[in-house]
């Protein structure tokens, strides 16, 4: 029996893993005590991981060989490696000669390895020509970035894990931590356990199971929480719990905004958010008093079509109190997936360039192309997820070139998603299980690694770099990420630009590391300190860790100086916007969605065990009992959920963790078990097929967390 030490491929929380195994099948997994993210402690989805690695789930659910359509409409046949790229070489190179770089969109995904997204992106930007290289991260992630940038300056959360022990105050807002972060929440609970005056406050329209945990819980409508945040800051103001001295030397902009939230008064706040003004009291208090006070967030702020404004507003508030850069305190963003943060190094979106560079930024550009050995990086952005699709469904995209994400059930609006996968002349789906809606679409199908097989870092939460590494050789004929990219790379290089191929030449993974590595050099996220020979001595590490540092940094602006041109943070003068679809008499519902506690996005790894159904087994519209009363409604009856754009069929589930008018789908269920149809009829798959489009002007990030739905009983004949 043999150990190797990994990281859980779920969550942003990082959890350190050892995995048990013979050389050939993992046969057991259990939490690295030494992991500073999880110190030995998995979650449901992260213990049961060798599981869904068995070799009898592996022969039913992976991908393990190269397949191509030779006809459209055809079913995939199995094809030789050399085949397939050529192929998909052939293709891409010919579609970018016809129609131009933009014709090609590559989607990604935050559960790549950061050597893996390095690739791709350097692939789109300094060989293809375009920024047209987006990812699912979008869906979950842009909004705190440009949060982030948008008053700190640099997309670097300030905190650590370690600051929920020396938090007085916890504000958690648009997160279910329990059940999206849950051993981070255990950490939490053992905060609170070794400090009772530890106060939590919960804002979120469901009582979920995190906020049946807090000390105040706000259920706020939906789309208020710009209101609330300004409300909190106008009573800061009144109550005198602003420090003045740290706006004074260390922001800029606060005029405007105090101007701004004059009119918030509480009883302005309580008709906005439709919370009591007492709470609002107690809240802002507490936040204003009783610190240090921590904030963690996630997509309740991010998945909005004003998810930068939520996000600026509640950094204002740390901002305005000083509450950041000491600890315990702080505007701390979690993220959704195990590598969101690595792919925002690597710049890999549409809208950035390697090491936190901007791509609007012209030296910014030079200083990467200089570094690719490339005469240039283009200036125009490229369209991100949302827009790319509808770019393809309007036949302006041609190829798409997804890998290890499942656009055809996790992308809002799968009309136009199915569309975009239906009109491309070109589909490349790049992963490792067979079992995706979106494999359906394939032309060609290339097989990857996975978890267990795969070699590389990630970045969690708290900037921290953690090794993940292979236990078992890939099944099959599959093949790492990188190394794909880089095989159609230097096929491409040699069709189009053959003077490029060499800029491909990575014999290693690590040796895709070290250019990223160089590519932070004098950054905020500077690593030029840190080596795969440092992870594997002293462990993972956060950054930054520059050249001659002997251990990262724990926690950022600690000294008031932040990542702008000038030092100061920007206060961010933002304004409340409704909804982008509020709900009316024809939709009357407001349909909230998000996780399960123990399902992880489309469950084609979760959904293979049997286990994992005991806490939720099956699919249902969770609506609250005086909504079920009044449409006549018993629990396990059927109903349709219907938006504009199409409609669900599922059972509906009592619940009182929602409101009278809202309801809440999970996002996990897909085609097998949760049937839907588009406005024309064509069927559609889980519950976005209601879900809408629009998304945050600054982010891009889709609206997924609201859409007005009208909910009818279905009568069965
Ligand atoms: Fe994996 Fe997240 Fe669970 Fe940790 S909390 S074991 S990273 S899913």
């Amino acid at each position: 029996m043999r150990e190797t030490t990994s990281t859980c491929c779920y969550c942003g929380v990082g959890c350190g893993v050892i995995i048990e195994h013979d050389g050939v099948q993992i046969t057991g997994v259990r939490g690295d005590p030494q992991h500073p993210a999880n110190f030995g402690r998995l979650c449901s989805k992260g213990a049961t991981l060798h599981l869904t690695a068995s070799a009898s789930v592996t022969r039913q659910t992976r991908l393990l060989s190269p397949m191509r359509r030779l006809q459209r409409g055809g079913p995939p046949q199995p094809v030789s490696w050399d085949d397939a790229l050529t192929h998909t070489a052939d293709e891409l190179a010919r579609l970018h000669r016809a129609h131009g770089p933009e014709s090609i969109g590559v989607y990604i995904s935050g559960q790549l390895l950061t050597e893996d997204y390095y690739v791709f992106n350097k692939l789109v930007k300094g060989l293809l020509g375009s920024n047209q290289i987006d990812t699912n991260s979008r869906l979950c992630m842009s909004s705190a970035v440009a949060g982030y940038k948008a008053t700190l300056g640099a997309d670097a959360p300030p905190c650590a894990y370690d600051d929920l022990q020396h938090a007085q105050t916890v504000f958690i807002t648009g997160s279910n931590m329990a059940w999206a972060h849950p051993v981070l929440m255990r950490r939490l609970e053992d905060a609170r356990r070794a400090n009772p005056t530890q106060k939590w406050i919960v804002a979120d329209p469901r009582r979920t199971e995190t906020a049946e945990s807090a000390d105040l819980h706000l259920p706020l409508m939906p789309g208020s929480d710009v209101a609330l945040y300004h409300g909190l800051l106008h009573l800061l103001l009144w109550e005198g719990l602003v420090d003045t001295g740290f706006i004074a030397q260390h922001t800029e902009g606060f005029d405007a905004l105090r101007d701004r939230v004059r009119d918030h008064t509480p009883r302005e706040t309580a008709r906005l958010t439709g919370l009591a003004e007492d709470d609002i009291v107690t809240a802002a208090r507490w936040f204003g008093s009783h610190t240090p006070t921590l904030s963690l967030y996630c997509q309740g702020l991010n998945q909005s079509s004003s998810g930068t404004a939520k996000n600026a507003a509640l950094i204002n508030l740390h901002l305005a109190t000083g509450q950041i850069g000491k600890p315990g305190a702080g505007p701390f963003s979690l993220t959704g997936q195990p590598n969101a943060m690595g792919g925002r190094e690597v710049g890999g979106m549409a809208n950035l360039l390697s090491g936190h560079r901007d791509l609007g930024d012209p030296t910014h550009r030079a200083e990467v192309a200089r570094l690719w050995g490339v005469p240039e990086v283009p200036a125009k952005p490229g369209l991100t997820a949302v827009e790319m699709f509808e770019a393809a469904a309007d036949g302006q995209v041609k190829a798409l070139w997804i890998a290890c994400t499942n656009p055809a059930q996790s992308m809002p609006d799968q009309a136009t998603v199915r569309r975009a996968l239906e009109r491309a002349e070109l589909v490349i789906v790049q992963e490792a299980f067979a079992t995706t809606a979106t494999c359906a679409f394939a032309d060609v199908l290339l097989p990857a690694t996975t978890w267990g097989e795969k070699d590389g870092t990630v970045t969690n939460s708290e900037r921290r770099i953690s090794r993940v590494r292979p236990a078992v050789p890939a099944p099959g004929e599959a093949r790492h990420d990188w190394l794909i990219a880089r095989d159609v790379a230097q096929q491409l290089a040699a069709r189009l630009m053959p003077e490029r191929a060499a800029l491909f030449d990575y014999p290693t993974a690590e040796s895709i590391w070290l250019e990223h590595r160089e590519s932070t050099r004098g950054r905020d996220l500077d690593i030029t300190g840190l080596s795969y020979e440092m992870l594997e001595t002293r462990g993972p590490q956060q950054w930054p860790l520059p050249e001659g540092g002997s251990a990262g940094r724990v926690r950022l602006y600690e000294d008031g100086h932040f990542a702008t041109a000038n030092g100061r943070a920007r206060f961010a003068d933002v304004a409340f916007t409704p909804l982008a679809e509020p709900r009316d008499a024809r939709y009357p519902f407001s349909l909230n969605t998000g996780r399960l506690r123990d399902q992880w996005h489309g469950m084609s790894r979760t959904g293979t065990l049997g286990r994992l159904y005991g806490h939720e087994g099956w699919p249902g519209v969770d609506m609250h009992p005086q909504d079920l009363q009044r449409l006549r409604l018993n629990e396990g009856d059927l109903v349709r959920v219907r938006s504009r754009r199409g409609e669900v069929l599922l059972p509906v589930r009592r619940s009182d963790s929602v409101k009278p008018t809202q309801a809440f789908i999970a996002m996990h269920w897909g085609e097998e078990v949760l049937s839907g149809r588009d406005s024309a009829g064509r069927a559609l798959a889980g519950v976005n097929a209601v879900t809408l489009p629009s998304f945050c002007p600054q982010s891009r990030q889709p609206e997924l967390k609201h859409a007005a739905v009208a909910i009818d009983k279905v009568h069965l004949p």
